[in-house]
């Protein structure tokens, strides 16, 4: 669980009261140094590192880096919005104790997610995770209500000896199959012991499709401790890989065609202990709120695709039939919509009901992602909007006439489109704040224009190991 309290300067209420014992706790297990770590708005993990005797100063006031990469693209170069992407200024990061973790795939390291604050104290106003706490906070007491939620990672696992530049699959053999299990027996183990030591609660690991591709699938927590965990399980994956001589990818396409890595998203509302997306009087057992909720996100899902899918690479991957989910509609455990409901098996229902978002990759940002997807849905709640009807199979076999009757359209399919999208979508714009949703705008614009007029052969390659 996250404390859902921003940092001030002086630390989180009470967490200078646990750093010393934390301190030596860490020492002891023989932890040098602590990874601090943020996503920016282009979806790249940038950190700073402490040793670990100064955990208590970073607690206390922070650790000093520019407010710039706010409005890095994914290759480092900058771009610039009204307030952000100049040389000027510093923000204090806050690592969250809550989430601070000795790091089972990187011996000696542990790693903490932070807040970024200004100097002087305030919130700032492009750090996602404030963001997302905020969405989350105000769901609670606007609403009274909260969530679950999980995010899906499917990563690419190639040799670490090919050729510079080049992916060559570590395994072969079909997907799901017993051959690719076989083949990365040792990795996989030490990285299920690896989220084992570090609490992270799995519940599946298996062979994907495209060539190389895993999957792994971790247990629901409040959003804001949700994307903290697939940054965390991220890091896990690629520091066991690295040890055993293989290199991954969480890029939406390693290779221009075939089938991408997801990152889909699976999220639930909650009232007072409830899950709503069980026992109601609507469809699959639906309450109405959580139907409102659901429409919600699928009413505003081509302007989403801006946050959830933000890499030129990331349309490479949405395509159709392909089980991203290209289209907007809605249908019980179907793999081509892009919002998949799943009732879980009877008996569980109550407990295992929620909805899966999968035009959404791991090029994007967690916390932009999760707190654009619940204030999409909150506006649903607000505005009582009802789901259309239901599809089943793949949408990609209605012509134009029958999907227009049914409400259902084929998202973006390039990013520039999307933005176009995000830029027209109010609701998006107001709940990120001018800040964030100027720096989504230009940091988007910036990395369609890096590679105008590139061909997909090209654009995969270019994303391959960004990610
Ligand atoms: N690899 C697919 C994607 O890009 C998802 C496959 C699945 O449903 O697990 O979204
Ligand atoms: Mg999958």
């Amino acid at each position: 669980m996250t404390t859902f309290a921003d940092p001030v300067p002086g630390g989180r209420p009470g967490d200078l009261r646990r750093v010393a014992a934390l301190t030596a706790d860490l020492s002891a297990r023989g932890v040098r140094g602590i990874v601090l770590g943020y996503v920016d708005t282009a979806g790249i993990g940038r950190v700073k590192t402490i040793p670990t005797a100064r955990l208590e100063a970073a607690v206390s006031s922070g650790v000093g880096m520019s407010p710039v990469f706010d409005t890095f693209l994914a290759h480092d170069s900058i771009v610039t919005t009204d307030v952000l992407g100049s040389p000027d200024g510093d923000l204090r990061l806050y690592p969250d104790l809550d989430e601070l973790v000795a790091l089972a795939g990187q011996p000696g390291w542990a790693w903490a997610p932070v807040d970024r604050i200004t100097q002087e104290g305030a919130r700032h106003p492009g750090c996602s995770r404030t963001f997302l706490r905020r969405i989350v906070t105000d769901a609670a007491e606007r609403h009274g209500l909260a969530f679950k939620a999980a995010i899906e990672i499917e990563w690419s696992v190639g040799l670490g000896s090919a050729p510079a530049g080049e992916f060559v699959p570590a395994v072969s053999g079909p997907a799901y199959g017993a051959t690719r299990q076989i083949e990365l027996s040792d990795y996989t183990a030490d990285l299920l012991a690896a989220c084992a030591a570090q609490n992270v609660d799995v519940d599946q690991l298996h062979p994907e499709y495209a060539p190389g591709q895993f999957e792994i699938s971790v247990g629901a927590r409040d959003p804001v401790a949700a994307a903290d965990r697939s940054v965390l399980v991220r890091q896990t994956i690629r520091a066991v890989a690295q040890r055993h001589g293989l290199r991954v990818s969480f890029a939406p396409a390693v290779s221009a065609e075939g089938v991408g890595n997801g990152g889909h998203l699976h999220l639930s509302c909650w009232r007072d202990g409830v899950n709503l997306h069980a026992g109601g009087e609507g469809r699959y057992g639906m309450t109405a709120e959580a139907e409102s909720f659901a429409a919600g996100v699928l009413a505003r899902l081509p302007a989403l695709t801006a946050v959830t899918a933000p890499s030129p690479a990331s349309y490479l991957r949405l395509k159709p039939s392909q089980w991203a989910g290209v289209f907007t509609a809605w249908g019980r455990e179907t793999r081509e919509a892009a919002l998949r409901m799943i009732t879980g098996t009877a008996g569980r229902h109550d407990q295992d009901a929620n909805m899966e978002v999968k035009p959404v990759d791991l090029a994007a940002n967690p916390y932009l992602a999760l707190g654009c997807v619940i204030a999409a849905g909150l506006d649903g709640v607000t505005a009582a909007r009802t789901l259309p009807d239901e599809i089943t199979g793949d949408p990609a076999r209605y012509g134009p006439d029958e999907a227009a009757a049914l409400g259902v359209r084929r998202l973006p399919q390039s990013l520039s489109e999307a933005v176009e999208e995000f830029r027209a979508d109010p609701v998006l714009r107001a709940a990120l704040g001018p800040v964030l949703a100027d720096a989504v705008t230009a940091v988007r614009l910036g990395e369609a224009a890096a590679v105008d007029g590139l061909g997909p052969d090209r654009v995969a390659a270019a994303y391959r190991w960004t990610y």
